[in-house]
């Protein structure tokens, strides 16, 4: 059976207008697919009543009493009720659908709660509906483990609800349909010039959503890159081609946005650095930090100081422990991490000499940097987050770019 999984995001399903743009593109893929299974995330964002984020604040969730059981529990409600509610549109339509959680569509996990992995996907209550040309509509972002307990997958979940279902049913391909046209150089919201991407290979997609860029969940891209599903996001409320996400670019005799070095500029905010001056029992500090986890994002180690990012959330750990040991430290709060991602650096030389000269140009300092084979990141303040995203941009995908 030809097979297509469509996930649609919160803002997708926000409203009735907006459930009927969500329609329209489920009953155009029936038009081309044996199978169209939807994946629905919780709608809108916090302020809307069903919001993730707004059942979380129910229970004040950071001082909460519950349990991560009970947690999960609260939080896959948002999923529930927007797979009830996107079903009933359909049915209001005259059209067949039915609403299922994630575990009554088979998504089993392990009991890792607040984010579980899932472990199997029985396949038979979707390919029953399926076989009955019903359009199921899975609650994402949720599965459950052994004991019938509902799990959930980590915070933007639902994209990867969609991916492990189109891996499990062997979908021809997974559609994530957002606000957005597409995966785009850096985010619109804080960088006017940013521009569509057309296609885009997993790595850098990878790069990116772990790099902050939020258009799509890491665990996501690794799952379609390990099964080898072709990922497409695309705006529910337009008819862009979106972007498509595959293993390898071919060469084009242009130069174009998708074909340049740097491909993508994706930032996150939140860090705060601490330097720690003279010694201390490293292995011990870093042993007992990891105990406490707290992961570290950028670290340097030099005879004298060590210098590392953590996640502004962890502060208060690092701070406590820092203590205990008698370090002498000092701390910078409010920065943030950008970070320049293209699989084509690999071997080019004078790029982390084009974002030095570009920040210094902006005035942008920088506090600490971090490279791979396929990005280079940059801690700067939070404050000058837009300028600096502008200024790369500016520099490495304007400039750059000649249009196709
Ligand atoms: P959904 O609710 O549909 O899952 P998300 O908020 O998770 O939507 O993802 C879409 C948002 O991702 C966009 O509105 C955009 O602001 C943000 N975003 C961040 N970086 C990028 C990028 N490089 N390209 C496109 N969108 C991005
Ligand atoms: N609603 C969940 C979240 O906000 C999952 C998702 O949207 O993918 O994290
Ligand atoms: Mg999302």
């Amino acid at each position: 059976m030809r097979i297509l999984i469509q996930k649609f995001g919160g803002t997708s399903m926000a409203t009735e207008q907006t459930r009927t743009d969500v329609m329209n593109k489920i009953l155009e893929a029936k038009k081309k697919y044996e199978g169209v299974v939807v994946v629905v995330s919780a709608i809108g964002r916090l302020g809307a009543p069903y919001a993730t984020d707004s059942l979380l604040h129910l229970v004040n969730h950071k001082h909460t009493n519950l349990s991560p059981r009970e947690v999960d529990l609260l939080m896959s409600v948002g999923e529930t009720i927007s797979s009830l509610i996107m079903a009933n549109t359909l049915l209001d339509q005259g059209h067949k659908a039915c609403a299922l959680t994630g575990g009554g569509a088979g998504i089993m996990t392990d009991s890792h709660f607040n984010h579980a992995e899932v472990t199997h996907i029985h396949t038979k209550p979707l390919m029953t509906l399926l076989r009955e040309d019903t359009i199921p509509i899975v609650a994402g972002f949720q599965g459950v483990n052994v004991d019938r307990h509902v799990t959930t997958l980590g915070r933007g979940g639902s994209d990867t609800t969609a991916v492990l279902l189109g891996e499990a049913l062997e979908a021809e391909a997974v559609e994530i349909f957002t606000d957005v046209d597409g995966i785009m150089t850096a985010d619109p919201r804080i960088c006017k010039s940013a521009k569509i991407i057309n296609t885009i290979s997993y790595n850098e997609v990878f790069q990116m959503a772990g790099s902050g860029a939020k258009v799509i969940h890491p665990r996501a891209v690794e799952v379609a890159r390990r099964a080898g599903i072709p990922l497409i996001i695309k705006n529910t409320f337009s008819e862009a081609e979106g972007t498509s996400i595959m293993r390898h670019i071919g060469p084009t005799n242009k130069k174009t946005v998708d074909e340049q070095i740097i491909t993508s500029i994706a930032h996150i905010s939140d860090r705060v650095q601490f330097s720690i001056f003279g010694q201390i029992d490293d292995e011990k500090f870093f042993t007992d930090l990891a105990k406490e986890n707290v992961s570290i994002d950028i670290i340097n180690i030099f005879p004298d100081r060590k210098v590392f990012t953590i996640e502004e959330h962890c502060k208060n750990k690092v701070i406590h422990l820092l203590e205990a040991f008698g370090a002498e430290y000092s701390l910078i709060e409010g920065c943030c991490k950008v970070t320049v991602i293209g699989e084509r650096m690999t071997g080019v030389p004078g790029v982390m000499a084009k974002i030095l000269r570009c920040l210094s140009k902006a005035s942008v300092e920088i506090l600490q940097t971090a490279d791979s084979l396929s990005t280079i990141a940059c801690l700067i303040r939070e404050k000058d987050l837009e300028i600096a995203v502008e200024a790369l941009h500016e520099e490495f995908m304007v400039s750059e770019y000649v249009s196709k």
